[in-house]
């Protein structure tokens, strides 16, 4: 998959926290109920916290109660890149932004809203802006 914004190792680990690069750039994930985002509910937008690309909208967030940020829906299909991922013995769609490539979570099917889908994200992946700042 080619992205946008390119950047060495090195780039990436001078730019980033020590969690957010093993987990944007390394694909591991944060532990449940940890993240910053996880019961977070303020109205605003979140980004790419590597390339800052908006990704979701606040208002398809909702608590999943699985220990991550769940979004029934990307604020632009075009800001979402997805793969299949077989690690761990299971078949995952993971989900990564289009622009970088960063390594966001993944995607289930088993969501409330009407499409059914649950963007299962890690907190560490993003940067929230609040509504009506900029
Ligand atoms: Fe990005």
């Amino acid at each position: 998959m080619k992205f946008r914004v390119v950047k060495s190792e090195a780039e990436w680990r001078a730019q980033l926290s020590p969690e957010q690069f093993a987990v944007c750039r390394q694909k591991a994930t944060e532990r449940p109920f940890t993240g910053r985002y996880n019961e977070h509910s303020a109205a605003g937008t979140y980004r790419c916290v590597c390339c800052g690309q908006p990704l979701f909208a606040s208002r398809s967030k909702f608590n999943a109660g699985c220990g991550w940020p769940s979004f029934s829906l990307p604020l632009d299909e075009a800001a979402i890149a997805e793969e299949t991922d077989r690690s761990h013995g299971m078949v995952r769609t993971e989900v990564m932004c289009s622009n970088c490539g960063a390594h966001l979570g993944h995607v289930f099917d088993d969501g409330p809203g009407p499409d059914g889908l649950r963007y299962c994200i890690n907190s560490v992946s993003l940067d929230f802006e609040a509504a009506g700042k900029g």
